[in-house]
């Protein structure tokens, strides 16, 4: 197939120089956690790099409003299974649309403001890759992403 194995220190790292102008500008504060060994997973580099942008923009959306803003990304590996989590402070998804946001064209944003796609695009991605992508909201408030993807090296 066409995935190859992808560091992804590297990937969270284009994607943050991408993203920093938007972070500054909004004075948000981008808290990470990655393990210190190299990980990699199978998939395609921009394609992760999408993925892992449509996550952080939408945390980015979310905290636009709060007084401490504040995105999290954190990775960590468990069994042959990468487990990267972007979470935020923000309002959290209301329960009505749980079962909507991976939809296309579903947005509660205005418009101009969000095409509805970001979500239905990574889910795509991240199952063309073999992983799964999740949404939940945290105890203490906010929305939390969750993409599993194998290890590069582990066995399918
Ligand atoms: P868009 O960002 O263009 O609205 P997405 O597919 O990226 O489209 O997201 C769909 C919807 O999912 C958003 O409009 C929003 O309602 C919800 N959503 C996504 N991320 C978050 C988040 N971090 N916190 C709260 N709601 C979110
Ligand atoms: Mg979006």
């Amino acid at each position: 197939s066409d995935l190859q194995a992808i560091p992804i220190r590297q990937v969270l790292d284009e994607v943050m120089l991408l993203l920093m102008p938007q972070v500054k500008r909004r004075g948000v504060a981008i808290l990470s956690e990655l393990p210190g060994a190299e990980i990699a997973v199978m998939g395609g580099r921009i394609r992760l790099e999408q993925v892992i942008m449509n996550l952080i923009s939408n945390a980015l959306d979310a905290v636009k409003d709060v007084p401490a803003p504040q995105v999290e990304v954190k990775v960590a590996v468990e069994n042959d299974v990468m487990v990267l989590t972007v979470s935020d402070n923000g309002p959290g998804i209301p329960a009505a649309v749980m079962e909507q946001i991976f939809d296309p064209f579903f947005t509660t944003k205005g418009v101009g403001e969000g095409l509805g796609l970001g979500l239905s695009i990574a889910y795509k991605i991240v199952h063309d890759f073999a992983g799964t992508l999740t949404a939940s909201n945290r105890e203490e408030g906010g929305a939390c992403f969750t993409i599993r993807l194998p290890l590069a090296g582990a066995q399918a």
